[in-house]
């Protein structure tokens, strides 16, 4: 009676893995939010470009050439599967991490950046002159807050407002579009963190007017080793290269000091390129394009709703929120189990269910621990996920998350729901013992 998308994206098949309790059973991978399976199709160029591939860019046969073409299309398939406008800077990078830290080199010396508590650390970490604002909790708070602090910093030089399109502990959606319309307001620029949005919905950098989007393919259905950074071109030209080395020089004469580099995204690319990720993405992307994105979001809206109620049915199951139950969000569900430490509830599902999660603070501590706080999880919850001052294991408490994608399932829903609800009332099967720090079978 579910109405599953007319056309369902192939990612590759799902193994079988060993039970603990004997037997096998499908893997049900709940951590898309961490990495997503390869779509088919980005397997499918990956093998057709293994045996042809050559170096790029400076070789003269025809591989190379071949190879060339297939980069610099690639590079063009990703810019228009976000709508880039005609003259953003499209830099090939490893993932998102490199992405947010190649434009932190970037950033003019004296600008200002202003970014939430709620950031994944790769958003919070590489940039220098920061304003922390605290995880805001409504939309409507995060806009206004953001406007405080333009208000103050505004006129003190370049400012970048760095944001995330959904959060990696919770899914919910930040309101992107209206931070973007009050920043242009002041003069600032905006940068979206876009791990765990573009897997899910359609984002059109155009039309959302954010001036750089970074995203990495690992968590778009492409291999690892792949993200993007795009975005305006006049910072990144005035920068020094993020990579200085062969690619990105255009000139390198006798004096030490005489190099004339690149701009362009070959400033910033030095080096030989990843073109096998390159290409794995951009095959992503193109298959993307030519779906329902519609269908497929209200599928999974399906599945993650379905979840959450599910979850919500089980006595002692308490569900993570930044903005509220209600609020809009992708694929991703984080929650804690009363009595049950989430490390140990991660093992139990993986040991005794085949069913993948990601349990801890998920990179983003200062979030997590105010959500756990709220939620009343208390810190005994958990052992060794955090390090005390003094370097010695400290008692944290910390969440499960759950995160749909292509490769799931109503079935894969049911069982995950089942298997916390047993979890819950009947307690683990089996005598789980430390292993390296965490609970293992
Ligand atoms: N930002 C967000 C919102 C993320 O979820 C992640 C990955 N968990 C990152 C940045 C970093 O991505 P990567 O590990 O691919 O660099």
């Amino acid at each position: 009676q579910f109405a599953t998308p007319s056309r369902p994206i192939p990612v590759v098949e799902a193994p079988e893995v060993p039970l603990v309790t004997g037997g096998s059973v499908r893997y049900a991978n709940f951590d898309h939010a961490a990495s997503t399976p390869c779509l088919r199709a980005a397997a499918d160029a990956v093998a057709e470009l293994l045996p042809r591939y050559a170096s790029v860019h400076r070789g003269a046969g025809y591989l190379s050439a071949e190879c060339t073409r297939a980069y610099e299309s690639a590079r063009r398939t990703i810019a228009r599967f976000v709508n880039a406008r005609p003259d953003d800077a499209i830099v090939f990078t490893r993932n998102t991490t490199d992405s947010l830290n190649l434009l932190a080199r970037a950033l003019p010396e004296d600008a200002t950046v202003i970014a939430f508590d709620s950031e994944h650390h790769a958003n919070l970490l590489p940039w220098k002159r920061l304003i922390r604002l605290p995880a805001p909790d409504s939309a409507s708070t995060a806009v206004r807050s953001v406007d405080d602090a333009l208000k103050v910093v505004a006129n003190d030089g370049p400012v970048l407002v760095a944001v995330t399109g959904a959060s990696n502990v919770t899914g919910e959606l930040f309101p992107i579009a209206e931070i973007t319309v009050l920043a242009h307001r002041y003069g600032a620029r905006v940068a979206l963190d876009a791990a765990q949005l573009v897997p899910h919905r359609t984002v059109d950098v155009t039309a959302l007017g954010v001036d750089y989007i970074a995203f990495s393919g690992h968590k778009l259905y492409a291999p690892f080793g792949t993200g993007v950074l795009i975005g305006r071109s006049d910072w990144l030209d005035a920068a020094p290269p993020y990579l200085a080395g062969g690619g990105a020089s255009a000139h390198v004469g006798d004096a030490t000091n005489d190099v004339r580099w690149q701009t362009g995204a070959a400033r910033h690319e030095g080096g030989s390129p990843n073109v096998v990720g390159a290409v794995a993405l951009a095959a992503v992307c193109e298959t993307l394009e030519q779906a329902d994105r519609a269908a497929l979001t209200a599928w999974e809206e399906t599945l993650r709703t379905r979840l959450a109620d599910g979850l919500a049915a089980v006595a002692g199951v308490r569900q993570l929120h930044v903005f509220g139950a209600d609020s809009p969000r992708v694929g991703t569900v984080a929650f804690t189990v009363d009595g049950y430490p989430a490390d140990l509830v991660a093992a139990v599902l993986s040991a005794e269910h085949g069913i993948g999660v990601r349990d801890g603070l998920f990179c983003a501590h200062p979030l997590t621990r105010r959500l756990l706080t709220e939620a009343g999880v208390a810190p005994t919850h958990s052992v060794g996920a955090g390090c005390g001052t003094d370097g010695r294991p400290q008692r944290v408490a910390t969440a499960v998350r759950a995160s749909i994608g292509l490769g799931t399932d109503i079935d894969d829903v049911d069982r995950l729901i089942a298997a916390v609800e047993r979890l819950a009332t009947e307690g683990p099967r089996w005598n789980y013992s430390l292993v390296d720090g965490r609970p293992g079978p």
